[in-house]
Order: C-alpha cells, then sequence, then structure tokens
C-alpha cells in the first residue's frame, strides 16, 4: 500500500498513514485544496441529490403489481412491483442485472476490439462502496447500482475498468487514455459521485446489499399525488 493515502468513503475523509507517523496535521494542510473541492462536490451532490428513483438516469414510477408479478416497462418508465416483498425485489434485481449485463457485455466487446483488452470474468453485484473493480487477476466486478446511471456514465464505468486491465493505477497514463475515449472524463468523475449519492437515496431499497423490504418505500398508484 502507498502511504499516505486520502479517500473520501462515502462521503467521511478517510486518511491512512504510514506506521511511524504520528500527526496528520501537515497532510492535511498540505491537502487542503483537494480536501476542501472534494468536500464541496459532495455537499453539492447531496443537496442536488433527490429522493427519486432512476433507471438509466430517467426517474422512474413505482406503481402496485396488480396481478402479484414484477414488470418493468422502459418506456413508460414505469415499474410495478411490491417492495415489501422480497421475492418481487429479488425479480427485479434478476431483471436489472440482465439488462445491465447486456449493456456491460455490448460495450466490452466493442472496446476489446479497439484496445485489445478483454476481462477473464465479468460479475454483476450489489456491492455497498464503489461503482466497479478490476482484480489482479483480469476479473471485472460491476455494481449493480450502475443500472441507476445514464448510459453514457455506465459506457464510461466500463472503459474505465476495462483499462486497468492494463494500467491498474489511476496514473498520467491511465487518465492519458481514458482521455482518448472520454475528453470530458472530469465531469463523467464528477456526474458518478452524484448519482453515488442520489441513487443511496432513491435506490437503497433496491440496490443495497443491507437493506430489507421494510426500507422499501410503498410503491404509489399512477392516480394518487402526494400522500
Ligand atoms: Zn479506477
Amino acid at each position: 500500500m502507498r502511504y499516505p493515502r486520502l479517500e473520501f468513503k462515502t462521503g467521511n475523509l478517510l486518511v491512512i498513514l504510514p506506521p511511524n507517523c504520528k500527526n496528520e496535521a501537515p497532510l492535511l494542510e498540505e491537502k487542503k485544496a483537494w480536501i476542501l473541492e472534494k468536500h464541496r462536490l459532495i455537499k453539492e451532490s447531496l443537496e442536488r441529490a433527490g429522493e427519486e428513483f432512476r433507471l438509466l438516469g430517467e426517474p422512474f414510477h413505482l406503481r402496485p403489481s396488480g396481478d402479484g408479478g414484477v414488470s418493468l416497462d422502459f418506456e413508460k418508465r414505469e415499474v410495478a412491483c411490491d417492495p415489501s416483498n422480497e421475492r418481487h425485489l429479488q425479480r427485479l434485481r434478476e431483471i436489472l442485472r440482465e439488462e445491465l449485463r447486456k449493456r456491460i457485455l455490448e460495450k466490452v466487446g466493442e472496446l476489446g476490439k479497439i484496445t485489445g483488452l478483454l476481462p477473464s470474468r465479468i460479475y454483476i453485484r450489489r456491492q455497498r462502496s464503489k461503482w466497479a473493480s478490476c482484480s489482479s487477476s483480469g476479473n471485472l466486478s460491476f455494481n449493480l447500482r450502475m443500472i441507476a446511471l445514464p448510459p453514457r456514465l455506465i459506457d464510461y464505468v466500463v472503459l474505465h475498468e476495462l483499462l486497468h486491465l492494463k494500467y491498474p493505477r489511476h496514473n498520467r497514463e491511465f487518465w492519458g487514455r481514458v482521455e482518448e475515449f472520454f475528453p470530458d472524463y472530469r465531469e463523467m468523475e464528477k456526474e458518478l459521485l452524484r448519482y453515488w449519492f442520489s441513487t443511496a437515496r432513491g435506490g437503497a431499497w433496491l440496490f443495497d446489499p443491507k437493506a430489507s423490504p421494510s426500507d422499501a418505500p410503498s410503491p404509489r398508484s399512477p392516480c394518487s399525488t402526494n400522500p
């Protein structure tokens, strides 16, 4: 592990110091500008994060499922499901996992031809702390929560992880390659941070591995207004 390291973990600043270091003050002083900028971004993201449930970047309406089945209509932007029913939640996650897998595989295939990079395996999981990761054995894991992102952001995450197969670190070489595909990658990174907070609010009942059906919102019938 490289020392020292600064990370924002779900909104909290984590400072990792070398074992012999007793005083973090000089480091914090040196990194003040970075910390303040990150803090500002997170604050802004939290303020802008709505309670909406989103899929592919669009707000979706949750309605009670009349016949007891789970269904998803991307055109109408509507999910029919009973979120207090664990079987319904599992079914909905299965549908979304398939949708996300399809999109990811398509993008991996397309980018694989250009970059020559292909993962050994692809996993889609519910994760609490990151959008995606790349293992040293060449496997890529994607968070199911990515299905809440607009398609272009999904593509960005796929490219980002795919490039990690060759460039494991976030160094200049890595960002240089990212920039060839996404000249606006800095904006993409900011958007990802914003979506991290908004999906934590509007989609936790479905995406958070620790969520229980009792955390779920009650579906509103299409004709009802505010409760
Ligand atoms: Zn990365």
